[in-house]
């Protein structure tokens, strides 16, 4: 097999590491090394934030109708290079060929498209005293903006941060995750392709604890947008806060899953698989923790147990399988170290809990069957901490004051799906769920328009919309008297 090596992009080029370090990037549905890609340092870093400081005048200086004619054409250029990308991103996170044919890559289109259009439409206010004084506030771009991504959705979360940025006038420096580089690599090329001017922006790859954290503590980087584990946030505001530079942070979650026995039943019970389990239960927004109201919850129980455990894990690349390979051998041994937990807490386990093993040539891939937990107290540590795979508890509840205490037990507020036909109670509960984003009778029907983000331990600041063209623009006012 040859080994492909990823580069950096920096400047408008693809280069090495300048130390010539690399890192083996591996295919989760094989356990297989099939790349490598640069171990960057702070020396690349800086380089590449030197290509940004150079490309920001001319990058700045477009309007936003030019720069709106850039993004299209890493759009359209996506667009045209579907299945690789799609193959691509299957084969680095091991999630199914058709989830990212379907999800990942058309949404990493519309993120460059969304932030295309939206710059056009973006506009900033002004305050009047008639006869006396206008005030109207200028939106400038920062400069270099850092953004880094996690692995889960790669080039969907990458691209949600580079549109805006670069939609608003700024240069960027970015960083995918270490774990799965490659369709950032692909967008790299795209880049030169279509001739995006050199500087604009500059992709590194390599380690968070270095490359990452190189980004986050440069002094001429005046933003950080980041996606990734709480725990990574808080390094992250630890260097960056002192600095006193923006930070938008989107971290964990354990999302609360809340159903009412009035809910419209079939469709509850197949968005709860797709909730439970899309992208082996590694999104975000997956709601990991079930509460189902107790005259529905043994039918509930059997139903879905059933539908779970009907479900196919296996080779990403055969249409199938609804589940692929988890990301990593350390993520596949964490998800089964929370197993043992549950059990060590009481948990039952009613379908799944154990690793597989196919036949040919996924066999030393990294598998889980999707897990089902009931037995479980709210506030032991399996429904308490962020397990990010397959893996839901179920649990019933009485009363609405009930499932809230339950629901807000919890350090995260990211996301919440709610169940339930009484009009009333969809807008009572929603209004009290401590979370950013609480869908009713749906889950994952995004509107890039909408505000996206946690409270809580979920992170800090919102993206989507003209949210992230607020976070990636400094507001100035210009104040003036005449009359
Ligand atoms: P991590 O926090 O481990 O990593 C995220 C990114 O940060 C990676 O590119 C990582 O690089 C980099 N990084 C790690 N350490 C540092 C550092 N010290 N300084 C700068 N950068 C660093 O998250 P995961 O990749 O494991 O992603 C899973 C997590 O992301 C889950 O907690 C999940 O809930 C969260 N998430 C949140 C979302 C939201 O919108 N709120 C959406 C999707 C995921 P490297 O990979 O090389 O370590």
């Amino acid at each position: 097999m040859i080994m492909e090596i990823i580069k950096n992009y920096t400047g408008g080029m693809l280069k090495d590491p300048i130390s010539g370090a690399y890192i083996d990037n591996y295919e989760p549905a094989t356990g297989q090394i099939y790349s490598k890609i640069p171990q960057s340092s702070e020396a690349d870093v800086e380089e590449a934030v030197v290509a940004a400081k150079k490309a920001f005048d001319g990058w700045s200086g477009l309007t936003p109708e030019e720069r709106a004619a850039w993004l299209e054409k890493i759009a359209a250029a996506i667009e045209a290079r579907m299945d690789i990308f799609v193959n691509a991103e299957s084969r680095d996170n091991g999630k199914p060929v058709k989830l990212a044919a379907k999800v990942d890559i058309p949404r990493a289109v519309s993120n460059f498209r969304f932030y295309a259009r939206a710059t056009t439409q973006y506009a900033s206010e002004s305050h009047h005293f008639p006869g006396k004084v206008i005030n109207y506030t200028l939106r400038q771009p920062l400069g270099v903006v850092g953004c880094i991504s996690p692995w889960n959705l790669p080039l969907y979360l990458f691209s949600w941060k580079i549109a805006p940025a670069l939609a608003a006038g700024n240069t960027v420096v970015a960083k995918p995750s270490e774990i799965t580089p490659y369709t950032a690599f692909l967008l790299s090329q795209v880049c030169m392709d279509i001739g995006l001017p050199p500087g604009v922006l500059n992709i590194i790859h390599g380690l968070g604890n270095e490359a990452g954290s190189a980004i986050v503590g440069h002094p001429d980087v005046k933003a950080i947008s980041f996606t990734g584990g709480t725990r990574t946030g808080q390094s992250i505001a630890r260097i960056a806060a002192p600095m006193f530079k923006k930070m938008s942070l989107e971290l964990g979650g354990k999302n609360p899953n809340i159903i009412f026995a009035d809910c419209n039943y079939e469709k509850m019970l197949q968005t709860t698989i797709q909730s439970s389990f899309a992208n082996q239960g590694q999104i975000c927004l997956c709601g990991s923790r079930i509460f189902v109201e107790r005259p529905l919850y043994e039918q509930f129980k059997a139903d879905f147990v059933r539908k779970v455990s009907q479900l196919k894990t296996g080779d990403p690349v055969d249409d199938k399988n609804q589940l692929g390979a988890v990301v990593s051998q350390a993520h596949k041994e964490k998800i089964l170290s929370y197993i043992e937990l549950a059990k060590q807490e009481g948990g039952t386990i009613l379908t799944g809990g154990y690793p597989i093993y196919p036949e040919g040539r996924c066999r030393d891939g990294w598998f889980i069957a999707p897990t089902v937990i009931e037995g479980l107290s709210f506030d032991c540590r399996t429904n308490q901490e962020e397990i990010f795979g397959p893996v839901v508890t179920i649990m019933p509840f009485d009363t609405e004051e009930e499932v809230l205490l339950y629901a807000n037990s919890v350090p995260y507020g990211l996301a919440a799906v709610l169940w339930t036909e009484n009009l009333s109670r969809a807008h009572r509960m929603a209004e009290l769920i401590e979370a950013g984003i609480v869908w009713v009778n749906c889950w994952l029907l995004r509107d890039l328009r909408t505000p996206f983000g946690g409270v809580k331990q979920s992170g800090v600041g919102r993206e989507g919309g003209f949210e992230a063209l607020d976070f990636f623009t400094e507001p100035k006012n210009v104040c003036i008297q005449y009359g």
